[in-house]
């Protein structure tokens, strides 16, 4: 089948390939012209595992275009996948430029009958607004071409998007019940066949369905997230271990594992602007989400765990000491550092006047360019850290580490060659990557989060 996705990012890129992996002549459409180059020559502008290869295959087989043209990109897929970027406005509400500016250009320039998807994460009614931009522009050049406007949300986790992709739990469509619906259904049927092969995992639903399910799946993780994280700083007080309250409650099969890791809060592209962008939706409607308001507070509080167990143990004037950060990505096997926890803690290092040594296994680049945007009020602050190559590189004279990312490199480390190395041997676990009882044998003094008592060595 031929397929435009337009936007090359992380779901666009990876559903484009993907897609042209399974036989498709898949067109990528980007607006970013760097990004497009870096593609045409080879080159992947972003780090996700198995991506690399199925690109370059498919690039090769001539399955797979990037380009940044647009009538070409319009004028080739039956289907158009809109993944373009949705971020937060001024007030929390997801932004629909990019998704409405890539609905005019389809109907600027559509041919023929086309199904427009909206995979990107968009707000209850957005087909409405996509089909109304198209019809604008159809009425505009005097056009009556028939379209219609599909909701496949995607629930593609970085770092694992392409085993998502591949093998998803489920595939969400929304369709409408007219002609056009109908017509758009039978095509999506026989883009996602293949997935379908072992047992169904399409759930039909109408358009508006779809477009919530998204939002109430994101929003539903973050609840158990910062149920935990809320839960976890009760623990710190009371004197009992979140890891054994999470093995307590996750073994009731009504509540399960998935989801249960205390930490120092969460972050990505997804959780935080999806939570808002929900709980925007809800007060147009002159409703207030409760409970997810209070997720939204509890995660912005806990991106500051560290910063205030990092205090507590060394004073509030950080001036002259130095400590190590390992990990920066949001989340491991990724370097997408949109809302990661280590922003927050490094801001807050430095404002107290700590210099800091800082190593990701993959985020270093992205990291150097966030920063560069978060300190720009603060000309020369980005000189107190220092960008390391090696994770025990970073932590030579400093006088603690904090875990801010889980990635598996960290897991197992050489306990003694740390001793060695830091000023003093201080753990600030804001991913609960070890036991305490074990940090204790080893010699070291432990901080986790919601680990109970501090365990000194
Ligand atoms: P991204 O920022 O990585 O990619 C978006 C791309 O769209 C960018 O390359 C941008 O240049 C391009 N673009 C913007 N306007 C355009 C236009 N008019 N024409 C062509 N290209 C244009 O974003 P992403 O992380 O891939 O997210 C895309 C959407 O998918 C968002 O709504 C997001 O919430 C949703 N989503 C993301 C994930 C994830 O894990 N990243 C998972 C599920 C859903």
């Amino acid at each position: 089948m031929k397929i435009t996705i337009i936007g090359t990012g992380y779901v666009g890129l990876v559903t484009g390939a993907c897609l042209a992996e399974l036989g498709n002549n898949v067109f990528c459409l980007d607006v970013d012209q760097r990004k497009i180059d870096v593609l045409n020559s080879g080159g992947i502008p972003i780090h996700e595992p198995g991506l690399a290869e199925i690109v370059s295959r498919n690039r090769a087989s001539g399955r797979l275009k990037f380009s940044t043209n647009v009538e070409e990109s319009v004028a080739h897929g039956d289907i158009q996948f809109i993944a373009v970027g949705t971020p937060p406005d001024e007030d929390g509400s997801a932004d629909l430029k990019y998704v409405l500016a890539a609905a005019r250009n389809i109907g600027k320039y559509m041919n023929g009958y086309k199904v427009v998807v909206d995979k990107s994460t968009v707000p209850v009614g957005t087909a409405d607004k996509v089909k109304g931009v198209i019809s604008e522009e159809l009425r505009a050049r005097g056009s009556d071409i028939k379209f219609s406007v599909v909701s496949n949300p995607e629930f593609l986790k970085e770092g694992a998007a392409v085993e998502d992709f591949m093998r998803p739990d489920r595939i969400v469509i929304g369709c409408d019940e007219t002609p056009t619906g109908e017509q758009a259904r039978e095509l999506m049927r026989k883009l996602y066949k293949p997935f379908n092969r072992n047992h169904e995992r399409t759930l039909w639903m109408d358009v508006r369905s779809a477009e919530f399910t998204k939002y109430a799946a994101n929003a539903m993780l973050a609840t158990r997230i910062s149920f935990m994280n809320e839960l976890a700083n009760l623990a710190d007080h009371v004197g009992a271990d979140i890891e054994a309250v999470r093995h307590g409650i996750g073994s009731d099969p009504r509540i399960g594992y998935s989801f249960l890791y205390a930490g120092c809060g969460y972050g990505g592209s997804c959780f935080p602007k999806d939570v808002q962008a929900l709980e925007r939706t809800a007060r147009e409607y002159d409703q207030e989400l409760l409970i997810l308001r209070a997720v939204e507070a509890v995660n912005n509080r806990q991106k500051h765990v560290l910063g205030k167990k990092i205090t507590a143990r060394f004073g509030a004037d950080l001036k002259g000491r130095h400590f190590a950060v390992w990990g920066l990505a949001f989340k491991p096997n990724t370097d997408d550092m949109r809302e990661a926890s280590s922003r927050v803690l490094l801001r807050e290092l430095v404002e107290k006047g700590a210099t800091v040594a800082v190593y990701d296994p993959v985020a270093m680049a992205e990291t150097k360019r966030v920063l560069e945007l978060d300190f720009a009020d603060k000309p020369g602050a980005l000189q107190h850290i220092r960008f390391c190559d090696a994770p025990m590189e970073a932590l030579r004279d400093a006088d603690a580490v904090a875990i801010v990312t889980e990635w598996k490199t960290f897991r197992s480390p050489d306990f003694d060659q740390m001793k060695s190395l830091l000023k003093q041997p201080v753990i600030f676990d804001g991913r609960n990557l070890f036991e305490p009882e074990v940090m204790s044998e080893v010699g070291f003094e432990y901080y986790g989060i919601g680990r109970s008592v501090p365990v000194s060595a």
